[in-house]
């Protein structure tokens, strides 16, 4: 079980979130990128070993967005923070 200390909630299951992707900044002008540079921005992420920052919905929760810092090896979670629009 990995506990994820939602910034709107407090520390709540795993089992409560959907987890979605990696968090990478979102292109400032979608419009101006070819089909496959979006395909790219939307499918294709890095998938490190180790320390990523991560989107994750708290949909049994708040219904929130957050980022969170989570090990993909050991699941160690070091923090989240809300979403930043
Ligand atoms: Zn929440």
């Amino acid at each position: 079980m990995i506990v994820i200390p939602c910034p709107h909630c407090g520390p709540r299951n795993e089992d409560e979130f959907v987890c979605w992707s990696e968090a990478v900044p979102r292109p400032a002008d979608p419009a101006a990128l070819s089909d496959a540079q979006w395909n790219d921005y939307v499918y294709n992420h890095a998938n490190p070993k180790g320390w990523v920052r991560e989107q994750w919905w708290h949909e049994r929760g708040c219904r929130r967005w957050i980022i969170v810092r989570r090990n993909t090896l050991t699941h160690e979670v070091a923090g989240a923070d809300p979403v930043r629009r």
